[in-house]
């Protein structure tokens, strides 16, 4: 449970200070008056059939590209197979300003979704209906994440329409295949990065969910790192033989006394530092006893541990995890076979690396009859939090609602950052919208929509963000012309 290196960033985090002179343009989008422009983009992008498998990623990114060409913003589709496109869409910095030598910043979502049991969504708003009901817009991706696709697009969009002047690029990134084997990030970094080349990125990862550290306050989790991961076969081998007499050593016993190691392992408890500083800004909130322990890291390696462990959901956050995910081999009944496997899904801290942790998982099995083969390996990333970019996300989700308080988190979970940060991106998981945890749970389950209130309100948020992370400032004197010029 110690800090590890991270000690450091114990402190409260800095949230920095807007600049005064982008004021006017922070002001210049009112969402509210742009909300049912807002709600009919994400419902026809929501019947877009982009369910993956098997994707057809392509009518995603040509309904994209139509409305941006519209609004006279180009684009370009690249597809790594044939209707498995992705789209590229820039905003180029303004030429008085393109001095300041930031990169550009990226606006990333995917374009495909999960796909759904038809049968357990209600036959009046189905996975496409894209369905206007009870103030929730309704379909496959509301959540994961057409919504935040279009909050995106509709920055884009108003940065274009009152042509506010850019300090930097600004790159909307909308990508095949995120949810199935990442071929259409991989196949943009391998093959069109060295013409997107953005120092910041902003993608899914981080969402506001209400109740999730304190009653009454909705704790926004801005995500700065993921876990890594190891997935693997191990596979027990022996003497086949007839079933009816029973011989240890047989390869399912080694199996199992393989698998029951796993199980038994007790990896310890390490509390990465954006957990301490979402406990701190938590713990400020909710004052008393609970915030004054919640503010000291000392406190919560003492006091809060064990309740950590205790929740799955936590307790993935702090330790390293394999789980079980599947058997395979011969299953006749009376025939003992030469060989079973099992496959594991690892998630790894950072600072573990997926070849050390395999070879401590070889050493607690010992078992040289069983082989262990690797499918996929990935080690942790991490975004710094001494950032400018995270300082402004920080200081406009609070935005979001009321008693919303944001912080950093490390990710279980990975998303298509994996593939940039290695390149020296920093990527933050932000999606500034706001829900419940019973809808949180409707993201690759049934059912699922967006509230049409925090998805307009989503929309300042990120407004807010775009402007101060990229917006020239206006010229001296010319502050009051330019914002009237630019509002609604
Ligand atoms: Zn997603």
């Amino acid at each position: 449970m110690a800090c590890g290196g991270g000690c450091g960033a114990h402190a409260p985090l800095a949230i920095g200070d807007a600049l005064p002179a982008l004021a006017p343009l922070r002001m210049a989008l009112e969402p509210d008056a742009h909300a049912e422009e807002l709600i009919g983009w994400l419902q026809a992008y929501l019947r877009v059939d982009t369910q993956n498998p098997p994707g057809n990623e392509t009518a995603g990114a040509r309904w994209m590209a139509g409305l941006l060409e519209r609004e006279g913003i180009a684009s370009e589709i690249v597809e790594f197979a044939p209707g498995r496109g992705s789209l590229i869409a820039r905003l180029p910095a303004t030429a008085t300003s393109a001095t300041t030598g930031e990169r550009p910043l990226c606006l990333l979502s995917h374009i495909d979704t999960v796909t759904s049991e038809i049968a357990k969504w209600p036959a009046d708003s189905g996975p496409l209906s894209g369905v206007r009901k009870g103030g929730e817009i309704w379909g496959r991706g509301a959540l994961d994440m057409k919504g935040m696709g279009i909050l995106e697009l509709a920055v884009m969009v108003h940065l274009k329409r009152r042509a506010v002047p850019l300090r930097r690029e600004v790159i909307l990134l909308a990508v095949a295949d995120e949810e199935v084997d990442n071929l259409g990030m991989k196949h943009l970094v391998a093959q069109h990065w060295d013409r997107i080349g953005c120092s910041h990125l902003l993608n899914e990862g981080g969402i506001a969910i209400e109740d999730a550290l304190a009653p009454g306050q909705t704790f926004f989790a801005i995500s700065v790192a993921e876990k890594g991961l190891l997935w693997l076969k191990l596979t027990a081998h022996g003497k086949s033989g007839h079933g009816s007499t029973p011989i240890p050593g047989r390869a399912p016993d080694r199996l199992l006394d393989a698998l029951a190691k796993v199980r038994a392992l007790a990896p310890p408890t390490q509390i990465h530092p954006s957990l301490y500083a979402s406990f701190a800004a938590a713990g400020r909130d909710v004052g008393g006893v609970v915030g004054f322990v919640l503010q000291r890291p000392s406190l919560v390696d003492l006091l809060a541990v064990s309740d950590l462990r205790a929740e799955p959901g936590t307790r993935a956050a702090i330790e390293n995890t394999c789980q079980i995910t599947g058997f395979s081999g011969m299953f006749a009944p009376n025939v003992v076979p030469s060989e079973v496997s099992a496959q594991l899904d690892c998630r790894l801290l950072p600072g573990v690396a997926p070849r050390a942790f395999l070879a401590e998982l070889q050493r607690a099995i010992g078992d040289p009859a069983v082989h262990f083969t690797v499918i996929h390996e990935a080690a942790a990333t991490e975004s710094p939090m001494d950032d400018p970019l995270f300082r402004t996300l920080l200081r406009h989700a609070p935005g979001l609602g009321p008693r919303v308080v944001a912080g950093p988190v490390l990710s279980v979970g990975f998303t298509d950052s994996i593939y940039v940060r290695p390149l020296g991106v920093r990527a933050y998981g932000f999606v500034p919208l706001q829900v419940s945890r019973a809808l949180a749970e409707t993201m690759h389950g049934e059912r699922e929509r967006v509230p049409e209130a925090t998805f307009v309100r989503g929309l300042g948020v990120l407004w807010r963000v775009i402007i101060d992370a990229a917006a020239a400032p206006p010229a001296a004197g010319a502050s009051g012309a330019a914002a009237a010029a630019m509002a609604n």
